[in-house]
């Protein structure tokens, strides 16, 4: 080889390099991962308080009906509503439920940073799966809201961290029950995020639905219009592209929006979750979804005390 090719291929690789450290590169908002000797964080979604009160109900209420269930959900994961979405202003029919809605981040033994809280063990995430089957619980995915004759549940995990793949796919193909990802487009192969190939396999699986918690998680917040439009369709076309499924749920970063992020996210999902602690979603509008937040400690005991 020449010194023109040798200079021209460590130019190349020196690209390929440089366009895989940025496009891993993560925001303000969320601390990096690293390479270097930087303590890696995990992406914190504390709890935020929204700026303005939530936003009404208006023409984002979803005729309802989930568009498609995987076919190869099997019988005893697989649930329908019974009627339309619920709406904030009107209440549920009587005799029907609105989901209890979970939010987790990580689940693993071994916590890799200082944010121990949100590591829930394998045994402790077990142990709810338990629970909510004992309680006669029907797991639904995260875009599968509404009321339902039934208990339902959602359990959501945030920003799609690689746990998500290890060590809950395995626990939930054995209880053979759903869960949601809320998965951060842009971080999807770096490094502790899941790579493309998992989330296939794992939306190819009709156990895992994979939804949007926007494409950089910013705080949505402080972002314009276009640049909330950018931050939605650049994720739900990289999600959609991998799972061949319509995006319609999403996930504040952070739990932070206002009403301008909700009348620009109507555009894009029927539903929207945020990080408001409840055990029940009964009563809040489409695009304001609560979810309890679940601690690294917390017991198949502590959780039949807390959940209806
Ligand atoms: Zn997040």
């Amino acid at each position: 080889m020449t010194r023109t090719t040798i200079r021209s291929i460590s130019l190349i690789l020196a690209s390929v390099l440089a366009l895989f450290l940025f496009s891993c590169a993560k925001t303000e908002d969320a601390p990096a991962s690293t390479g270097g000797n930087v303590e890696w964080t995990p992406i914190t979604d504390t709890e935020k308080a929204p700026e303005t009160s939530p936003a009404t109900e208006g023409e984002s209420v979803p005729e309802s009906v989930p568009e498609s269930v995987p076919e190869s959900v099997p019988e005893s994961a697989d649930s329908s509503p019974s009627a339309p979405a619920a709406n904030a202003d009107a209440p549920l029919p009587e005799g029907d439920v609105a989901p209890l809605a979970l939010m987790y981040h990580l689940v693993l033994d071994e916590p890799y940073s200082a944010l121990e809280d949100l590591f829930v063990r394998p045994s402790e995430l077990r142990g709810h799966i338990e629970a909510l089957l004992e309680k006669g619980y029907t797991f639904i995915f995260a875009d599968e809201y509404g009321s339902y004759d039934r208990k339902t549940v959602i359990m959501s995990f945030d920003d799609g961290y690689v746990d998500n793949y290890t060590e809950v796919f395995p626990i939930i193909k054995e209880f053979n029950v759903k869960i949601t990802v809320f998965m951060i487009s842009n971080y999807v192969g770096c490094p502790e995020y899941m790579t493309e190939d998992m989330l296939k396999e794992m939306a190819a699986s009709g156990l895992v639905s994979i939804q949007s918690h926007t494409a950089t998680h910013p705080d949505l917040t402080t972002r314009s219009e276009e640049a909330l439009r950018t931050e939605f369709e650049t994720s739900n076309a990289a999600i959609e592209s991998i799972t061949g499924r319509k995006v319609r749920a999403l996930c504040y970063p952070a739990g932070a929006y206002n009403e301008l992020v909700t009348t620009v996210a109507a555009n894009y999902y029927d539903f929207a979750y945020t990080t408001e602690s409840k055990t029940s979603t009964a009563g809040y509008p489409l695009l304001s979804l609560p979810r309890l937040r679940i601690h690294r400690g917390f017991s198949k005991e502590d959780f039949l005390a807390v959940i209806p």
